[in-house]
């Protein structure tokens, strides 16, 4: 066989997992293959400019951990990093059909009206509850349920989850999809104490106790995966190329990696290969033969599909103050949206001068056709909600619709079975590594993690 580290690493999907992990390996100086299906590198992360408009298909923001501090620092992007506005610090909850502030501290939970008198002292009884390691995983709303009570839940936690996994509390597992939460009833007990815990530690070590910023860049956050892309080697990238089949090394050959462009197949030798696909991808790859696909099973796991509605307005249209991050529905309330954004409150540049920009979320798992609806639906249906909600007047001046048809993967209860697939193709297939936002976390913040974690597991 050829030298192994002379032959590429092939690194089969460029959205921002797949592309940390290459640019890592480039870093190192090992030579790589990035397989890209569609024509553009980055995945979910799309921004586009239109005039003084800043569109965000996809995430919106990221939080900046202090590992991610460096990273873009290492990529030269901190003159284009932009912090969240102070005046994004209020997050609205809707409760009885207004938007309230949900508490940012302690003080401002006890005079908070987004939750009852009841509900706070309940929460404050969380302190007591000792360590205790389940033998059986939980949903986040029966975990919050014991930790918080049911109003907490309610207007808390489940809101907080159409936010981030556009997903149902009732079916996501604490310990797949909030694992911090399940370490730290295993050592604390409380969640509470575990988090005054977490900031004490942190105190000692010099690092800053409070949430990481959330950040963005003056183009957006796909300035994120081109400064990657552009840190790659011209040849190593190829666009429109779906990879179909793996096959295994095999008496001295080393990995095939075979792939389609406009109905050409084509085969790279390769040392090692790295997965950073969505489900549907991984479920249909062939490893081995044509009719072998390991990971089949995948496809079962859950993706809802998301709207994502971008309306731009003049401000006088808006009684609202927008004086926040945006503002969450949750699925007690029986709306429509799972969430508004409030993007100009959120980032400067995302709007002309005296206009605003809102990014409206619908769909999500237990509203999925609420994405499908055809542009004139939506329009009026959101038109209506956005009128009682926050006051808004008249048709917006601005509108960019995007349709996720499957958004992000529900890392619900028994996800571990997935996770265990993944486990044994890999234990099957030395020099097999698979992340990306199946595995390794959903956020942007996770899915760089586990970028950086692939390319040092091929390096090993
Ligand atoms: C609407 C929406 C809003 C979100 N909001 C936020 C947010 O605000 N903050 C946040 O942190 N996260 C957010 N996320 C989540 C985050 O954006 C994603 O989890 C993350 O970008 C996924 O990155 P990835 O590289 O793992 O996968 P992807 O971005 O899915 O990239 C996988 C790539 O593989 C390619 N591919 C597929 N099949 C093949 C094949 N056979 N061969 C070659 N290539 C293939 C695809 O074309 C794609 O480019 C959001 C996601 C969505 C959809």
């Amino acid at each position: 066989m050829s030298n192994p580290a002379q032959l590429p690493v092939a690194v089969i999907g460029g959205g921002i997992t797949g592309l940390t992990a290459a640019y890592r390996l480039v870093q190192q100086g090992r030579i790589v293959r990035l397989f890209e299906a569609s024509s553009l590198l980055g995945g979910a992360i799309r921004s586009e400019r239109d005039g003084d408009w800043l569109i965000e298909a996809g995430p919106n923001s990221l939080q900046q951990t202090p590992a991610l501090a460096s990273f873009l620092t290492e990529l030269g992007l901190d003159s284009v990093k932009l912090i969240a506005r102070p005046e994004a610090k209020n997050r609205y909850i809707v409760r009885g059909g207004k938007p309230q502030a949900a508490p940012t501290s302690p003080p401002g939970l006890i005079t908070s009206k987004l939750f009852s008198t009841g509900a706070k002292l309940r929460l404050m009884g969380e302190i007591f509850i000792r360590p205790r390691t389940r033998t059986a995983d939980l949903s986040l709303a029966a975990f919050g349920e014991f930790h918080f009570g049911r109003e907490l839940v309610d207007y808390g936690l489940s809101p907080f989850v159409s936010g981030v996994y556009a997903g149902d509390a009732e079916k996501l597992s604490t310990r797949h999809s909030f694992p911090s939460l399940w370490e730290t009833e295993q050592t604390h007990g409380s969640i509470i104490r575990g988090q005054i815990a977490a900031a004490k530690a942190k105190r000692a070590r010099g690092e800053p106790t409070g949430a990481p910023p959330i950040i963005s860049f003056t183009e957006g956050l796909e300035a994120l995966p081109r400064s990657l892309a552009a840190r790659l080697p011209a040849d190593s990238v190829s666009l429109n190329a779906r990879v179909t089949l793996l096959t295994p090394p095999t008496s001295g050959q080393p990995w095939q990696v075979q792939w389609m462009r406009d109905n050409q197949t084509g085969t790279e030798s390769c040392a090692a290969v790295i997965l950073a696909l969505p489900a549907a991808a991984l479920a249909k790859l062939a490893i081995g033969s044509d009719d072998i696909r390991p990971l089949a099973s995948l496809a079962d796991i859950e993706y809802p599909p998301v709207s994502s509605l971008f309306l731009g307005y003049r401000r006088e249209q808006i009684t609202h103050p927008l004086d926040g991050f945006g503002m969450l529905v949750p699925p007690i309330e029986r709306r429509s949206l799972l969430g508004v954004l409030f993007n100009s409150t959120l980032f400067t540049g995302r709007a002309p001068e005296n206009h605003v920009a809102l990014t409206v979320m619908t769909g999500g798992t237990r509203t999925p056709d609420l994405a499908r609806l055809s542009d004139a639906d939506l329009l009026s249906l959101v038109a209506r909600e956005l009128d009682s909600l926050l006051g808004v007047r008249g048709d917006p001046v601005f509108v960019r619709r995007t349709v996720w048809p499957r958004a992000i993967p529900q890392y619900n209860l028994g996800y571990e079975r997935f996770l265990d697939v993944i486990a044994t193709a890999e234990a099957a297939h030395p020099g097999l590594h698979v992340g990306g936002h199946v595995r390794d976390g959903i956020s942007m913040t996770n899915c760089i993690s586990s970028g950086f974690a692939l390319a040092q597991k091929t390096l090993a």
